[in-house]
């Protein structure tokens, strides 16, 4: 591909990394499904595992462009791409430094696990820089963040985590789901290493189950030292409907995060709502610095419904939008986190995490903004 000036966004998602079809000439990347290559004259020994098939590796460079890093790998789910990217960079004795609110399947991931590895852990107690810094010690080796977080929609200053890092001679590593590459590239403010799981937005329309990592190329190498063991790579069929995927996804979050904003101020003034968690809106405590290191606020918001309405009653009156345990899809889905995934957590600690009973999590979708209202005020009106 010929480049004549820097591509925008949406020719970086729908032509970098794209395969030619010299046989045919069809318009859009050949399928390889081969597990097994020719071995003579040539220099790389192509394996799905090693994960250097033509499809995996094309979709690499488009990942690599979005994050604006050197390099990219893709893995079979999010967690396998938070795993691998942590046991790379973590040995016996070292320490890791974790913002309080995770991913739950990220939180289980470190206390089930890291016990076993005798790598050490501390989580912080809130979010602010300050927190992170008292929890420095002489053996700690990685930090690691996720911004906008779940389900509260918490903002974690990325360009100061960086330097913190940096001064510290920490590796830095940012869950960068929420936001996606399309509202957020953390390589900008200094961060080391992105990761997906990009059964998200990437993936986009709840049919994938994948994950992605992008970083320096000595960094990625590092990760597929330790990945090739594991064998945790994508299958070509997934790389291939995930390159599809990402040929959209400006256009699908731009447009999940226009709406996200529209419904966030529309559930704001509504009489029936408490508060809305959305750092798009002026009065969420974090704007400001949203505002400095995301592009759009993202297609995230949660909101509190009244006490007397009943969260799960409220779900499943509503009709356009779905009760669904995961996000990011095209079509809008809520899931009240007390009953799904925080269910596990004592009140008490939900409390503390400020996680009410009324609490709905909406992931916005790219319908008219106009239905999705009327759609919960039928709801709200039915109960
Ligand atoms: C879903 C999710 C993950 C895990 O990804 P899987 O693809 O389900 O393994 C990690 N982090 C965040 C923020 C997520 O939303």
């Amino acid at each position: 591909m010929k480049k004549t000036r820097p591509f925008g966004i949406n020719t970086t998602c729908t032509h970098v990394g794209e395969l030619k079809d010299e046989q045919f000439k069809g318009a859009i990347s050949p399928l390889y499904m081969s597990t097994s290559y020719e071995f003579d004259n040539v220099d790389v020994k192509r394996y799905p595992r090693y994960f250097n098939t033509p499809n995996q590796e094309a979709l690499c460079k488009k990942i690599a462009a979005l994050e604006k890093t050197e390099d990219a790998l893709i893995f079979g789910s999010g967690m396998a791409a938070i795993s691998h990217t942590m046991l790379a960079f973590l040995q016996k004795g070292d320490h890791v430094i974790l913002q309080e609110t995770l991913y739950g399947g990220t939180y289980n991931f470190v206390v089930e696990e890291f016990d076993k590895f005798g790598i050490e852990y501390s989580f912080t107690k809130d979010l602010k820089i300050e927190s992170f810094l008292v929890e420095i010690k002489s053996n700690t080796k990685v930090v690691f963040i996720e911004t906008p977080s779940n389900p509260l929609l918490k903002i974690v200053d990325i360009e100061a985590i960086a330097s913190l890092a940096k001064r510290n001679g920490l590796i830095s590593m940012i869950d960068n789901t929420f936001a996606s590459p399309i509202n957020q590239t953390p390589v900008d403010f200094g961060i080391d290493i992105m990761i997906h799981s990009a059964t998200k937005y990437m993936g986009g329309h709840s049919d994938i189950l994948a994950g992605a990592v992008a970083a320096s190329e000595e960094h990625i190498k590092q990760i597929w030292n330790l990945a090739k063991n594991l064998g945790g790579s994508l299958s070509d069929f997934t790389v291939w409907m995930l390159e599809r995927s990402l040929k959209t996804m400006n256009l699908r979050v731009k447009c999940q995060s226009e709406n996200a904003l529209k419904m966030a101020e529309y559930l704001e003034k509504n009489a029936h709502v408490t508060k809305v968690y959305y750092p798009g809106l002026k009065s969420h405590e974090d704007y400001e610095l949203a505002k400095a290191q995301m592009k759009y606020f993202g297609g995230m918001l949660s909101f509190e419904l009244n006490e007397g309405i009943n969260a799960m009653e409220f779900q499943h009156k509503l009709s356009i939008i779905k009760p669904s345990m995961s996000l990011a899809g095209v079509e809008s889905t809520v899931l009240s986190p007390t009953q799904t995934s925080h269910a596990l957590l004592s009140a008490e600690e939900r409390a503390k995490q400020g996680i009410k009973d009324g609490l709905i999590r909406f992931s916005v979708g790219i319908e008219e903004v106009e239905d999705l209202i009327a759609d919960i005020e039928q709801a709200l009106d039915s109960l």
